[in-house]
């Protein structure tokens, strides 16, 4: 074979024809290089197989064993197919409940298999479903000592004769004809971080010698796939920061004003975050920021000070809420503060009459309407302003990168605050707005007494609402919940429907009881919270519509129904929505459907009150993809990397990434040449990357 490079096309290789050629191209597999970067899901050597008779229950193991038999079982749910694998030192079972019509044509007596799974323990050693290879007999890593590579081969692979065997063969073959590998970092930064060239680290993540050399690969890949998406923040940053804003130099007139105005005094923390703000946004370039802080950590007033602080430098300002409810409550409670200094401002939503809108959009493009708040509403191409000098987007992790540039587009360069009540872990978080300043309220006002919760059985529903009865009967209001999940939205919004009916007429006839959920007109919405702020109703059911951000200080008993479909950062935030007046506050969570992960995770809720732990958990449990509620982004679907663990290996990264993109922010010094190749090719295009549901 002749030398082979990074784009050497796939088909231009031993043993790949043009079945399989198209099979690896319909997985993204063109070049050399593509191949390369296709890793081995595990490796098999001798420390890492056990065997069958040293098998402990509960472990994660991989076994290498021979087919004795292989049969069907009928069992009360349909057809089980098993296979008996023994190694010489025992035998095991395998087990498959789903698609026994196609799995049992996969093994034949006297196949090798190497198998892994969870071990369980049912009349000897089984794995339910396990992941399997079928190995040749010379595929030997025990007698031998060999480290052999597994890769993630789907059924397509397999049936275009891609097996792991052959897999491996086309890779040893590539090794044996590589030229060479461009290296992206400069040996002082490889010395620097302990980094493996490039060259060693794809070969020995291929065929590593031992263990050491294995970790010493995966450490280095790992880098890269940081150091990649750090370069992409770091770009993002500079990018931001290049175009001119205009500096807020005065502390104008307002701030003072509002601060003696308050009946509370702000927290430390929240003094802290304004003084941050207020520096920041004394720059020429536009503030990037990110303002994060747990529910009732009184975000609301640091947005409404850095409006003032904007108002006070004759610019505009807008703040833009995710939904009607939302935009409508914040409207309520900046208006109520602003009136006091003489600030008008406006709201402008979807379902607005034309007169009302046509009044707004004029005051803002002739100045003389300096705050506004909203929804998406905003983002309308009609809407224009004289001078926006600062944007604010709470809960900003329900919109896309695109809708916030819209906004901000609508003013030369403004000063840019994001707010979120949801705790992002640091390493994710970095990650994910390594782009943004960050600044955290990590206090609650002092009077808060902590929200009491308990996870409950339907069966003890009967004292909770003789217990809500007795709340109401103190003045004090409840919230039903239930939960909305878009595929089933009709059903579940019948659920709410049915439960208020039943709650209405014979739970508590002796109550006001009220009805919310998105399918309301905005009218319709307004008038039911409002009659709930003015505790005209005693008890709301509510689909997740109330999620983020309302505000009801009389409100003492949240009861949440099907907690197990919720996210623990979720139910946090719905948790959240109670406690807020100096009232003791309870959170219900009633569990419908027993699993053994849901009653750990709910028992979480009932141990912390703090955001950040509830957050960790969350995360740990459902992957940074479903944590966010991101599908299909593709901004988090790494090759090796691993957000949950690579923090280290991230800040390393983000230190190299950000030191280069300042010194050579074109990537044009040779040094960088194979860097800006790869990120053009692979990571440019995610420069505006995320997309959120
Ligand atoms: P969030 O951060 O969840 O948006 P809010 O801004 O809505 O929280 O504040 C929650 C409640 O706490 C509001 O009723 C607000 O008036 C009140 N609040 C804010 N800051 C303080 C403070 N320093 N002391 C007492 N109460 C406060
Ligand atoms: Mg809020």
């Amino acid at each position: 074979m002749g030398s082979l490079t990074f784009s050497t096309s796939i088909s231009e290789l031993n043993r790949i024809g043009v079945q399989r050629a198209k099979v690896l191209s319909e997985n993204n597999i063109q070049t050399v290089q593509d191949l390369l970067y296709t890793f081995p899901r595990r490796h098999l050597d001798r420390t890492s197989v056990s065997q069958i008779k040293s098998l402990r229950r509960g472990d994660h193991s991989s076994i290498i064993g021979t087919v004795r038999t292989t049969g069907e079982k009928s069992i009360r749910r349909g057809k089980i197919f098993q296979v008996i694998l023994s190694d010489g030192t025992g035998s095991m079972t395998l087990t498959w409940f789903n698609g026994v019509r196609y799995i049992k044509n996969l093994f034949k007596v006297g196949d090798r298999l190497a198998v892994y799974g969870k071990i369980d323990y049912y009349n000897g050693f089984t794995i339910t479903h396990p992941d399997f290879d079928r190995l040749s007999e010379h595929d030997d890593p025990i007698n031998t000592g060999a480290i052999l590579p597994l890769y993630p081969l789907t059924q397509a692979y397999k049936s275009a004769g891609l097996e792991q065997r052959i897999f491996r063969k086309i890779m040893l073959d590539i090794f044996d004809g590589l030229d060479d590998v461009p290296e992206l970092f400069t040996p002082e930064i490889c010395k620097d971080n302990g980094l493996l060239s490039r060259k060693d680290a794809l070969h020995k993540i291929h065929f590593p010698d031992d263990e050491d050399s294995l970790n010493k690969a995966i450490y280095r890949l790992k880098f890269e796939e940081h150091f990649f998406l750090q370069l992409l923040m770091a770009f993002r940053k500079a990018t931001l920061k290049v175009s001119k804003a205009s500096p807020f130099l005065q502390i104008g007139p307002y701030i003072k004003l509002i601060e003696d105005s308050l009946p509370f005094e702000l927290t430390n923390a929240q003094k802290r975050v304004i003084a941050e703000i207020r520096e920041d946004m004394k720059n020429p370039q536009a503030m990037n920021r990110l303002l994060q802080g747990d529910v009732g950590s009184g975000k609301t007033i640091v947005a409404i000070l850095s409006m003032s602080l904007a108002v006070g430098n004759k610019a505009q300002t807008v703040l833009m809420a995710p939904t009607e409810i939302l935009a409508h409550q914040h409207y309520e409670s900046v208006k109520s503060i602003l009136d006091h200094v003489n600030i008008p401002c406006a709201l402008l939503i979807g379902q607005m009459k034309k007169s009302d809108r046509q009044k707004i959009l004029q005051g803002l493009e002739n100045g003389s309407i300096p705050v506004v708040i909203g929804t998406h509403a905003l983002i309308q191409d009609d809407v224009l302003f004289q001078q926006l000098g600062l944007v604010i987007v709470d809960e900003q992790h329900r919109f896309g990168v695109k809708q916030r540039g819209k906004l901000i587009d609508k003013g030369l360069n403004p000063h840019f605050l994001a707010m979120t009540a949801t705790p992002i872990p640091r390493t994710l978080s970095i990650t994910y707005h390594g782009d943004m300043d960050l600044s955290i309220i990590d206090e609650l006002p002092k009077n808060r007494i902590p929200i009491v919760t308990k996870v409950i059985e339907p069966s003890r529903l009967k004292s909770v609402y003789s217990f809500m009865k007795d709340e109401v009967n103190k003045g004090r209001q409840c919230m039903v919940i239930y939960p909305l999940v878009e595929e089933s939205e009709k059903s579940d919004l019948t659920a709410a429907v049915e439960a208020h009916k039943q709650l209405d007429k014979y739970v508590f006839p002796e109550c006001q009881v009220g009805l919310i959920h998105g399918r309301l007109k905005t009218e319709e919405k307004d008038t039911i919270m409002d009659r709930f702020s003015n505790n005209e109703i005693n008890i709301l059911v509510s689909t997740t519509v109330i999620e983020v951000g309302v505000d009801i200080p009389n409100a003492t008993v949240m009861l949440v129904e099907h907690a197990e479909r919720f996210g623990l950062t979720q139910l946090h935030q719905l948790r959240g929505r109670v406690g807020r007046g100096a009232e003791k506050s309870y959170c219900i969570l009633v569990k419908r459907k027993v699993t053994d992960t849901s009653q750990d995770r709910l028992s979480i809720m009932e141990r912390t009150n703090d955001g950040f732990v509830i957050a960790d958990e969350d995360l740990k449990l459902r992957g940074p993809g479903e944590f966010f509620g991101i599908r299909q982004s593709g901004f988090l679907q790494f090759r090796i990397a691993n957000l949950l663990t690579d923090g280290p290996i991230i800040r390393s990264a983000r230190k190299v990434a950000f030191e280069i993109a300042k010194n050579d922010p074109n990537l044009t010094d040779k040094n960088h040449q194979f860097i800006r190749k790869t990120f053009m090719q692979e990571y440019a295009e995610r420069m505006d990357f995320v997309q959120i549901s």
